[in-house]
């Protein structure tokens, strides 16, 4: 059933190299008619709201004259859209496992005290609308619905138009009243990298997600004639960055679980026979510590300030984008403990450096994640993938989790 699953949705937006699935297209609305379809045939009770997450939940009342207040439900999910040419995995793996969790826990005629959720999150990846966790960012509070709205996607087309366009919400699925909290919340995710698979461990318990941040880096030096203007006395704008990507190179290296990275490069002129006049840089640097952040910040922006004086070129650091670490919720992450050890004497505690919408989440409940590996460490491809036995394991860890989580004392 999980593989067949994941096989129907890799089928949408199939491309030569992998999966396209912006959010509001034609392929990733039939992700979500399939989910509720899926859903529905498994006995689940379907809802959407106006981000355009859908909900899919196993018990809890059903009938609103009961008169007594619902507890809320104890969630789990991730998403459906893709990245260009991504894999089948990332996001689809957390939506078909918490079906799948779900359907094994109500074929076990257990009945769970709390409700239970699937959720598939919109827009994870920024597929389209220009903000990543687009809609467990609304759902959480942390971007407010009427900024939602006025994003512009790819297209030109605002998000207030695509919502309500052809492949935004779907028909015949209720549109529930605001964004009300879960009581606990756990998200089942591929790795996305090669730790657990060097280490031989099938389940990860995520202790955090990393915090990112992002600059600008830009480099004024003086443009010349590469053959006439002398070695010394230049002030060589691609010398000098060359020299900063490798300082942030050594930040990253002299703190521990800390990674830093120049992927972005512009050189001007760009021209052979010119001597680079100019250059912007891009820097992204995330740790699971917020202080090893400011650490390695502070060792780039003092030896960038060092190069540009030594070597006669104007530099400036611009900070463009900042987010704090988010550790996961201490009980939350001890019931996925409980569970991945069980199943797997080689679980292993593992940071995520990608972020995920358990990272919204967790500013309104109790938020933990499970990991299983990707081989190769391959993430963000068209040949992302992973074992069949460990995907099988993760739902079991996960419906284990769901089970000890409603029975839990949580105050929602
Ligand atoms: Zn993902």
């Amino acid at each position: 059933m999980l593989h067949d699953r994941l096989g129907a949705l890799a089928a949408l937006g199939a491309t030569d190299d992998g999966i396209d699935r912006a959010l509001f297209t034609p392929a990733e609305r039939a992700a979500r008619e399939l989910f509720v379809a899926w859903a529905r045939a498994d006995g689940l009770r379907v809802e959407q709201d106006r981000a355009g997450n859908v909900f899919a939940r196993l018990g809890g009342a059903t009938d609103a004259s009961s008169g007594s207040a619902q507890a809320a439900p104890v969630q789990c999910g991730s998403h459906l859209d893709t990245v260009r040419n991504g894999g089948a995995y990332d996001g689809a793996y957390g939506v078909v496992g918490g079906l799948e969790a779900l359907r094994r826990i109500a074929e076990s005629g257990e009945a769970p005290p709390r409700a239970l959720e699937v959720v598939a999150w919109a827009g994870e990846e920024g597929s389209r609308f220009p903000l990543g966790c687009l809609g467990s960012s609304v759902y959480s509070g942390l971007t407010p619905y009427a900024d939602v709205e006025a994003l512009v996607g790819d297209d030109g087309e605002t998000f207030a138009a695509a919502v309500r366009g052809p492949y935004g919400l779907l028909d015949g699925v209720p549109v529930r009243d605001g964004f009300p909290p879960p009581a606990a919340y756990v998200e089942l995710h591929i790795e996305q990298g090669p730790v657990m698979e060097r280490e031989g461990a099938r389940l990860g318990i995520v202790s955090a997600i990393a915090g990112q941040r992002r600059f600008r880096v830009l480099l004024d030096g003086v443009a010349g004639h590469a053959g006439t203007v002398p070695m010394r006395g230049r002030a060589d704008a691609l010398c000098a960055a060359s020299e900063i990507v490798l300082a942030v190179e050594r930040a990253a290296l002299d703190a521990d679980d800390t990674v830093a990275t120049v992927g972005h490069l512009v050189v001007e002129p760009n021209q052979t026979n010119i001597v680079p006049g100019r250059v912007v840089l891009r820097i992204d640097l995330r740790s699971v510590e917020d202080g090893r952040i400011d650490l390695a910040e502070r060792r780039i922006r003092a030896r960038a300030d060092e190069i540009g004086a030594q070597r006669g070129v104007g530099v400036s650091v611009e900070t463009i984008e900042t987010r704090a670490a988010v550790p996961m919720e201490t009980r939350m992450r001890l019931l996925v403990s409980a569970a991945c050890a069980e199943r797997d004497p080689r679980a292993i505690t593992i940071a995520s450096g990608a972020g995920h919408d358990a990272m919204c989440v967790a500013h309104v409940a109790p938020t933990a994640m499970i990991f299983v590996p990707s081989i190769g460490g391959r993430s963000h491809v068209g040949d992302e993938r992973t074992a069949p036995a460990d995907l099988e394991l993760g739902v079991e860890a996960l419906a284990a989790t769901l089970l000890a989580a409603a029975h839990a004392p949580w105050s929602g």
